[in-house]
Formats: structure tokens, sequence, C-alpha cells
């Protein structure tokens, strides 16, 4: 019988979601007090997002010598940048590039197979022989 009601005993006042935003791209997230306070002491005193938090972490990675604080900087810059360029939804936006990215190569998958597809079909239209001479190459 765990009811969401507060009044209780108030032993679990950490467990209140709180909305924070984000230092660097302020998206609103909803978090426990505690999980807040350990983003916060883990960057700086700053609250990022859990994407935020990963690209802050890529770059650390990266370029070891920067600092939290200096990644933290630089990361909020892109995030002002993108913000300033695509003033729409920025999630949207953001899913919106993604997708570009995985359809240009995608694209670039499907029209070299196509390619070849088409040299295959012309190859076995025209001398069966050459397909068979070919496909080793391929599997090669
Ligand atoms: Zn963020």
């Amino acid at each position: 019988m765990n009811q969401l009601i507060p009044g209780g005993g108030g032993s679990g006042s950490s467990e209140v979601a709180e909305t924070v935003r984000c230092a660097c791209c302020s998206a609103p997230e909803e978090c426990t007090a505690a999980y807040i306070r350990r983003v916060r002491a883990a960057h700086c005193g700053s609250w990022v997002c859990g994407l935020c938090a990963e690209a802050v972490g890529e770059r650390l990675r990266r370029e070891q010598d920067a600092g939290v604080e200096a990644a933290l900087r630089s990361h909020t810059a892109v995030c002002r940048d993108f913000n300033a360029t695509t003033r729409l939804n920025p999630k949207l936006s953001l899913a919106g590039s993604m997708r570009d990215i995985a359809r240009r190569s995608f694209n670039r998958r499907a029209s070299s197979a196509t390619t070849m597809t088409c040299h295959d079909e012309l190859r076995t239209s025209k001398t069966m022989e050459r397909t068979v001479i070919c496909q080793p190459r391929f599997f090669a």
C-alpha cells in the first residue's frame, strides 16, 4: 500500500519531482531533488539534461585537459548556436536533423545497392556467364 499522497511521514521528500531547466539547451526535465543535486555536483553546480550531460561527457573524454567547466561552456555555446538557428521546437528539429543524417546514409547505401542491382540485371539479361564471373569479386 504505497500511496503517493504527501503528508505521510515526510521521509519521501527527495522522491518529489521538481522541474529543472538545462543550463545548456534550457530543456525542462522533471527530476527528483536527489538526482538534481547529483547532476549539479558533477557539472560545477549547473544542471544539465541527459542529452547535454552525454555531450559534455563525450567532450571531456576527447579533451581531458579541458575540464568540466570548459566542456560545459563550449557545449552551451553549441546549444545557443543551435537554438539561434533553429528557433522552432529544438527537440523537433534535432530529431529532424538526426533523421536527415539517417536518411542520407540510407540513401547512400540504397543508391549503391540499386546501381549494383541494375548492373547485375543488365549483365544477367545480356550474358549469364559474366554474372557468374563477376560474382566472386563481390564476395571478396
Ligand atoms: Zn540540455
